[in-house]
């Protein structure tokens, strides 16, 4: 089949590599439908997240049809249209049983890569690094899935593709996000309007917030944030200062909950920024946190914070801030099936259409192009949409 490889820093090709087939009794083969980019692909595209190797097929976000079945996999069969969350998962340990999916324990067989780092491992992912498991990814003609009874959703009748392929990963991410930090009435503030951070808004509302206000500098993802999102919006290069625009916006007394989409390749403009980029290029730390400590000061006392974006590791986490003001932090990979039929649900509602997200839609051939386009924001893209068949 043919499928986008990754082949070191900045080097994607699209090759022809070996059909998946089954290899577990619980597997289920789909052939793939749609796929699409994730922001935190480029941080291991740029070099910023190791233990890729040459050759690893990537994508993680991805739907298809069923085309191939273990004989123990008892609710899908052939002919099945699915979504699928992008991280792994068994169903039964107890993270799973808890609903922490992102955290399973059973299906990371490098946990050895990331038990120094964490104190513990995460669940794997689809073309995400062999840290998290060396999995194939899905930007490919096929794709195997391990647990197909758990981490494959059905699709209602009548919805497109771009309607549902976000569910993968923007939409719960996003999702997730709002749920750990919203109440009824709240004013939330989202820093990013990528994908994550539209979603992450859209869903605030979904979930009883009164305001919501994106923080982005990117006119077309700011007109996207107000048009699809309902949010207000602050364009963080016009304005002197971020924390006091938001003061203003809030009567003094600064958002009840704050969400960062933004995560480790944040992009700034004060000293510390600058700081930051110096440190990352010089490989002593991984992370520019501009978006996420600018989260912790806007933040009202006592309010809530919602980490999406991804990190490694930071220095200058202010603590402190947190201590003092009295914050709570909330953060976590996303736990996609946990919320996938909620979701699907409000899909087949048309409470919360991702489709505006899919701006660009490419051949997999042409799928290095799309990658390019994407990490550039070039032409207003929100997301490339790749389809491999
Ligand atoms: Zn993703
Ligand atoms: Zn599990």
């Amino acid at each position: 089949m043919r499928a986008l490889c990754w082949n070191g820093v900045n080097d994607l090709r699209v090759e022809t590599v070996p059909d998946p087939g089954i290899v577990n009794p619980h597997d289920v083969i789909l052939r793939v439908t749609s796929s699409t980019t994730c922001g935190s692909d480029l941080h291991f595209i740029d070099g910023y997240i190791p233990t890729m190797r040459a050759g690893d097929v990537i994508g993680h976000e991805f739907m298809g049809e069923v085309v191939e079945t273990g004989p123990e996999v008892r609710n899908i069969k052939k002919g099945d249209r699915v979504v699928v969350p992008s991280f792994i998962c068994c169903g039964q340990c107890w993270f799973c049983q808890h609903d922490l999916w992102s955290l399973c324990d059973n299906t990371n067989p490098n946990a050895e890569l990331q038990e120094p780092l964490l104190g513990g491992t995460t669940a794997g992912i689809y073309g995400y690094t062999h840290a998290f498991g060396g999995y194939a990814g899905a930007h490919a003609q096929y794709v195997r899935v391990p647990y197909g009874d758990i981490d494959c959703f059905k699709v209602p009748d009548g919805l497109r593709d771009e309607q549902v392929l976000f569910l993968s990963d923007a939409a719960p991410t996003g999702y997730m996000g709002a749920d750990f930090c919203v109440t009824p009435g709240a004013t939330v503030a989202v820093w990013g309007c990528g994908g994550v951070g539209l979603m992450a808004q859209r869903s605030a509302y979904l979930l009883g917030a009164e305001r919501v206000i994106a923080i982005d500098r990117f006119p077309e993802r700011l007109a996207a944030a107000r048009e699809h999102c309902g949010s207000e919006t602050i364009d963080y290069s016009s304005v002197d200062s971020v924390l006091d625009t938001l003061k203003e916006m809030t009567g003094g007394r600064g958002p009840d909950a704050c969400i960062d989409a933004v995560g480790m390749e944040a992009h700034g403009t004060s000293l510390m920024a600058k700081y930051d980029v110096v440190k990352q290029a010089l490989r002593l730390q991984t992370d520019r946190g501009e978006a996420l400590r600018e989260a912790i000061m806007a933040i009202r006392k006592g309010g809530t914070l919602s980490i999406l974006g991804v990190y490694g590791v930071m220095d200058k986490f202010p603590i402190g801030v947190i201590m003092n003001k009295g914050l709570t932090v909330k953060t976590a990979q996303q736990h996609g099936q946990k919320y996938m039929s909620r979701l699907l649900d409000h899909a087949r509602k048309g409470e919360l259409d991702a489709s505006f997200l899919a701006t660009h839609t490419f051949s997999l051939e042409d799928a290095p192009r799309g990658y390019d386009m994407f990490k550039n924001k070039q032409d207003g893209i929100l997301r490339a949409v790749f389809r491999p068949n």
